[in-house]
């Protein structure tokens, strides 16, 4: 059994010795101090010996233990420092290469709208919500006083998943949602991908982005909406914004209005922009339908609030003079490289 030892600590040193790198070492590690290696097992044959000898080979084997891990702490030592010796040769740095430029992306022009949209009602205290693309038939209609067979439906071609689930035409289900959840007063704004099934052509997606607002609390009137859209006009297209309120009809509200703001490009004297009339349509709004609130369970005796809703895309195209709603959408660079 000395002999036994005596081999394994010899044989050891030799294997450390020309060992190539310091993956291998615990390799070696566990082929000798292992659970299942050369020294543990010799070791089990303890048991067999004589009283006498078993501290005298008990001993040995500790002394072969600890000249192998001081072997291994050795070797990995002298192979770091080889290791990185070698390193440091191959990576010799040229500093005189020139550098390699960086390309750092830039915002898309619809999400520099809406940044400049959101910032403009975080401003006035708004908060952010958002709601589900995959919406129930419920809050994005029925709930919104459009009824099954409502002629307003038939405006908004809808991609149906079944017959009560569907891609959300409008934000408007988020509103619903919030009122449910949250008592008034509520100030939000809900940012959001839309789906209609239109054809694509230059002023039509099937994937097109809303923000529409909503305000609900005690008092809440027509001038408060007018006051506030003419801070968010002035704020988007410049100070000598006017806007303008034309009587229209939607479900969700009432009395509604189609919103323009004088032509940012000719100052309301009349150009291409404008198609020479001075104004251009940006969003619709209106005092929220009493059906609304009381499906959220909001008393109208006490509540009352507007809302509003603009396209991302339409903004955005007369921001920039964009002619061809399609261009947002083709990611090409020579075009999104002007913004
Ligand atoms: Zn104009």
């Amino acid at each position: 059994m000395k002999e036994q030892l005596n081999n394994i600590k010899v044989q050891a040193e030799k294997e450390l010795a020309s060992i190539p790198s310091i993956l291998e070492l615990e390799n070696v590690r566990l082929k000798y101090l292992g659970k299942k290696g050369e020294l543990t097992s010799v070791l089990r044959g303890m048991g067999a010996l004589s009283s006498e000898e078993r501290p005298v080979i008990g001993q040995l084997a500790n002394e072969v233990r600890e000249f192998i891990e001081g072997k291994l702490e050795d070797t990995k030592k002298e192979l770091t420092k080889k290791e990185r010796t070698l390193r440091l040769q191959n990576e010799i740095i040229d500093v005189t290469i020139p550098g390699k430029g960086k390309g750092l992306g830039k915002k898309h022009p619809l999400s520099i709208v809406l940044d400049e949209i959101k910032e403009v009602f975080i401003g006035m205290g708004y908060e952010i919500a958002e709601g589900p693309e995959i919406e129930k038939e419920y809050y994005n209609f029925e709930a919104l006083n459009m009824p099954f067979g409502h002629p307003a439906r038939d405006t908004q071609d809808t991609f149906y998943i079944t017959e009560n689930i569907l891609l959300r035409t409008q934000t408007s289900p988020v509103q619903i949602r919030v009122m449910e959840n949250k008592k008034p007063p509520i100030k939000i704004i809900c940012p959001g991908r839309v789906y209609r099934s239109d054809a694509v052509d230059a002023t039509h997606s099937p994937i097109f982005h809303q923000v529409e607002g909503l305000v609900i609390d005690k008092g809440v009137t027509m001038g408060d909406l007018i006051g506030t859209l003419q801070v968010f006009a002035k704020s988007l297209f410049g100070e000598n914004t006017k806007i303008r309120l034309r009587p229209h009809h939607f479900p969700f509200t009432e009395p509604s209005a189609e919103v323009d703001v004088s032509c940012w490009t000719c100052g309301g004297k009349g150009c291409r922009m404008c198609k020479n009339e001075g104004w251009v349509e940006i969003l619709g709004a209106g005092m929220v339908h009493p059906k609304v609130l009381e499906v959220c369970g909001i008393d109208t005796e006490v509540y009352s609030g507007f809302a509003f809703g603009l396209g991302v895309e339409r903004t955005a195209m007369g921001r920039f003079n964009i002619d061809d709603l399609r261009l947002l959408y083709e990611n090409d660079l020579r075009f999104l490289k002007q913004f």
